[in-house]
């Protein structure tokens, strides 16, 4: 056979659905609903076409230097990649041996159990508790030790966060890497960077991404920040040139403006918080987001029966079908505009039954 019997045999990870029409009132895949800095415009607009005709920067200097200064750390502890997802990709590859394991908790992010399968590896799932608050981590799948914890914090889809200690805990115990992916933490009451910058840590990583609170997931900009030896295994197994010139000087110009991040994060979280108090008004389920996203459990209706009538009305939210996360829909937070007209909508859907 001309494929390799572990991609025969993959489920590939399913991203959100990106409509063609622009007009759709799109909540579907934690887009962030305001345009990125003026900084952006001005870089993109001014950019010289010489510097495409050459190849970028291999290690991303200038970059690094921008995140360390934001993250309290040296450039040594930072390695940048084609998006998140890519960061994700490359930690299985440098951090988990033939023999070992992938785990997460479930539910959370289920591209890390794709991950897994293209590695060719176990994954262990450990289940949350039933709010989907912490729950002791599982760390071996049969015969093999997890040596790559993916921690999502705070959680997707779940939006909720575990606190700084419980991840520096478990750390402290566990013998593999914990990648804490903070993809959200831009919308969350705190981080768990301190960890991966503290000089005693061995096993922490800390991952981040430009897409959300940045507004720049068309970019591809993710990076992350931990111990010297591990950022080194990932620099061993990147391409050589894996993040475009466009993206690292797009970058530099959003990390300069970190207080235009910051009110549109503050504006994010202020939307979320009015939005989940007129759901759990009218019965619904909603867990503390600290996410730019509600993962909210109808009053009334099946979520699926939802999820399909928002459709039809050009509203896209995400479903995820499955025994933990089959009742509930993922909403990402948009504008006050866009989530009046979902909160309308929703009034007649969710009716109670007759
Ligand atoms: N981690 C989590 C938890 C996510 O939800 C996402 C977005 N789907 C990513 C990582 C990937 O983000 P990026 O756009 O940086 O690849």
């Amino acid at each position: 056979m001309r494929i390799a019997k572990s991609v025969r045999a993959l489920t590939p990870y399913t991203p959100g659905e990106q409509p063609k029409d622009r007009s759709v009132i799109k909540l579907n895949t934690n887009e962030n609903p305001y345009p990125p800095s003026p900084l952006v415009e001005k870089v993109l607009a001014s950019f010289d076409l010489d510097r495409l005709r050459r190849y970028p920067d291999p290690v991303f200097t200038e970059l690094r230097e921008k995140i360390a200064e934001r993250d309290g750390t040296v450039p040594a502890r930072v390695f940048v990649g084609n998006g998140s997802d890519e960061v994700l990709t490359l930690a299985a590859r440098a951090f988990v041996d033939d023999d070992e394991a992938i785990g997460s908790f479930d539910p959370s992010y289920s591209l890390y159990k794709t991950l897994a399968a293209i590695r060719n590896v176990p994954f262990a799932p450990s289940p949350l508790a039933p709010d989907f608050t912490w729950a002791p981590p599982v760390t071996r799948a049969g015969d093999a030790p997890v040596a790559l914890f993916l921690l999502t914090n705070p959680n997707a889809p779940t939006s909720v966060r575990y606190p700084r200690e419980q991840v520096s805990a478990f750390a402290k115990s566990f013998l593999g890497v914990v990648l804490v992916d903070e993809a959200y933490a831009d919308f969350a009451d705190d981080t768990c960077m301190p960890l991966a910058a503290a000089a005693d840590n061995a096993n922490v990583v800390v991952m981040r991404t430009l897409s959300k609170s940045f507004s720049l997931a068309g970019l591809r900009l993710g990076y992350c920040v931990g111990p010297e030896d591990l950022i080194e295994a990932l620099y061993k197994v990147k391409d050589s040139y894996n993040v475009d010139a466009i993206a690292q000087a797009v970058a530099l110009a959003a990390l300069a403006d970190l207080p235009w991040m910051r009110r549109n994060a503050a504006k994010v979280q202020k939307t979320r918080d009015a939005t989940a108090d007129t759901l759990r008004a009218r019965g619904w389920d909603v867990p503390p987001s600290q996410a730019n996203f509600l993962f909210a459990k109808p009053a009334h209706r099946p979520a699926a029966e939802i999820f399909e009538k928002l459709r039809q009305r050009n509203i896209f939210v995400r479903y995820f079908p499955g025994p933990r996360t089959g009742d509930r829909l993922r909403i990402s937070v948009g504008t006050d505009a866009d989530m009046d007209t979902l909160l309308d909508v929703l009034a007649e859907l969710d009716s109670p039954l007759a």
